[in-house]
């Protein structure tokens, strides 16, 4: 028997028309080129959003078209976020960190049609337009830098075009399998891989950051990604925003500690999400601010340590909040939460289960499988093997692209090396990519990092291995030292020393100015690799 229920597209047009209705006085907050913010009520941006629907039409972006984008978080991109879908074509978000001839290759690939780009980034993606192949028209959102305007036929004003568009009123999408953006990853290893996510898939995952047990996102929320709208779409948060009717902060350029702890404040921001590279330099910055409203801070993208995550327990009281996922997964994969049942635990085996990635979401299946094959190894807290999920929000496949990333039983490897406990806690040991096998044995760099930094004096650490003759490879620390501390690679050493197994201490600590970082923010081993095996190479 089937069941009598209504079958309705999940779609993003339902997200963005409720929001239209319900919450036109909400604010979304810029912050601005300048350092002034520009603040504009729900309504006024449903009302952009649908004329900037008709400059798709006037521009004649075809259907399923590509609309890339190529800008920090603002209100503008938000307009964007809902107007390309919502009107039937694809969201793209170019990451503006990639190196030129990887945004090359991935708007050529994608095929963009259109490129909506800040004037403070111009000088940036201009230099390339006559490699993109497929772009017709560049779309400047006057973001009050006072980079260059070329005058070429094929670049238009954003508020110009708005001005003499005409809103679209008829916004409708039959089909909630149907693109409604892409992302593509920032490719570790070989070229970037586009992922494409549905109206159904965005629409779930919006939901799914708003129950209890993830983020709680509620219409009394104020919320500010950090996390940048081309790095899978803020993690689903500035849909989220609009399906709960929660206000908005956006960062635009000014990622700097200062500047966003500056944010959090004066605009009471209860939910702000952020890599740990970003947290990391805002602990300093916290003192004697009034951080009261602030009710959850999500951390995720790369391992964070539990040195952090305490840290800002102790300083604001509130721990941050683990997530794991990808761009693959939408990306909420987990989030750790601590279970009630739990919650009398030693203070020091709850930090070790925030220091967890938790608990996977509702909606979403994971296993961990002996690496390379699909045999599924026991949810017994030590078994190590390859993290794989499956979902509604998990991608079947690439943008035109043979390899698969999914098994032949249909779950999606991550390349993520992780254990699962008996109570369902996932700890990433690491990349797959980034395990050191010494003497046939596994070390967690993740776990090395951990340790290390819980010195006081280390601000990061990256370890990476390395051939070595005798055991195959040895972790090697890189380690940054914390303004004005005195370190020296002997005091690592000896505050390993009993906190991981001997064999683990590195014989090889080196103190360097900076760990290399990746597009999204986090640490680059594979520089990081590439530094010392150059090194290796000219010895
Ligand atoms: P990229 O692969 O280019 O870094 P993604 O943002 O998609 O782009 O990265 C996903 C990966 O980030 C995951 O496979 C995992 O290795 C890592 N990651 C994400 N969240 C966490 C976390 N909380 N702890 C450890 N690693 C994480």
């Amino acid at each position: 028997m089937q069941g009598l229920m209504q079958d309705v597209p999940l779609s993003l047009t339902h997200v963005f028309e409720r929001a239209e209705r319900l919450w036109r006085d909400k604010e979304i907050v810029t912050a601005t080129v300048g350092g002034g913010r520009e603040r504009i009520t729900y309504g006024a941006w449903a009302e952009r959003t649908r004329r900037l629907a008709g400059v798709l039409d006037d521009l004649g972006i075809s259907k399923d078209g590509r609309v890339g984008t190529f800008a920090w978080n603002s209100a503008r991109h938000l307009e964007l976020y809902f107007a390309a879908p919502c009107s039937g074509r694809v969201l793209h978000t170019l990451n503006i960190r990639l190196f030129p001839e990887q945004v090359v290759y991935v708007a050529n690939h994608a095929e963009d049609e259109v490129v909506f780009v800040d004037r403070s980034l111009l000088p940036l993606l201009w230099p390339l337009a006559d490699q993109l192949e497929t772009v017709k028209t560049f779309v400047v959102m006057d973001d009050g830098a006072d980079a260059e305007i070329p005058d070429d036929p094929r670049i238009r004003d954003y508020e110009e075009l708005l001005a003499a568009a005409s809103p679209v009123a008829d916004l409708a999408i039959e089909d909630e399998n149907q693109a409604a953006a892409m992302c593509y990853t920032s490719g570790t290893t070989g070229n970037p891989k586009g992922v494409v996510y549905s109206h159904r898939s965005m629409t779930l995952h919006a939901m799914a950051t708003m129950l209890a047990d993830t983020f709680a996102l509620s219409e009394r929320d104020v919320v500010l990604p950090v996390v940048p709208q081309f790095h899978a779409n803020a993690w689903g948060l500035a849909h989220a925003v609009a399906m709960a009717g929660a206000s908005i902060v956006m960062p635009g350029p000014d990622l700097s500690p200062k500047a966003i702890a500056t944010l959090i404040e004066e605009e009471r921001v209860t939910i702000a999400a952020g890599v740990p590279t970003i947290w990391m330099g805002m602990l300093p910055e916290l003192d004697g601010r009034d951080l009261d409203a602030l009710r959850l801070i999500i951390c995720g993208g790369s391992a964070v340590p539990r040195a952090l995550s305490e840290g800002y327990r102790e300083k604001t009281g509130r721990p941050i909040l683990q997530a794991w996922g990808m761009t693959e997964t939408s990306p909420i994969g987990s989030v750790a939460t601590v279970k009630s049942t739990l919650v009398d635990r030693s203070e020091d085996e709850l930090a070790g289960l925030r220091a967890s990635v938790g608990l996977i979401s509702p909606l979403v299946d994971c296993r961990i499988v002996e690496s390379g094959t699909i045999d599924v190894l026991p949810w017994d807290g030590s078994a190590q093997g390859e993290l794989q999920v499956r979902g509604p929000w998990i991608a079947a496949g690439y943008y035109a692209e043979e390899r698969s990333p999914v098994t032949e039983d249909g779950w999606l490897q991550t390349g993520d090396v992780a254990t699962i406990d008996p109570e369902g806690y996932i700890r990433i040991v690491d990349r797959t990519k980034d395990v050191i096998k010494s003497g046939g044995e596994w070390i967690s760099s993740v776990e090395l990092e951990n340790e290390i930094m819980a010195h006081p004096d280390v601000a990061e650490a990256a370890v990476i291995g390395l051939p070595d003759q005798k055991w195959g490879e040895r972790p090697v620390a890189c380690v940054v030292a914390k303004d004005g501390a005195s370190l020296s690679a002997e005091d690592v050493k000896q505050f390993l020393n009993g906190r991981v197994a001997k064999w683990w201490i590195p014989e090889r600590v080196e103190l360097i100015d900076e760990v290399p970082k990746t597009s999204v923010g986090k640490f680059s081993k594979k520089d990081l690799r590439a530094r010392f095996e150059e090194e290796a190479a000219s010895a």
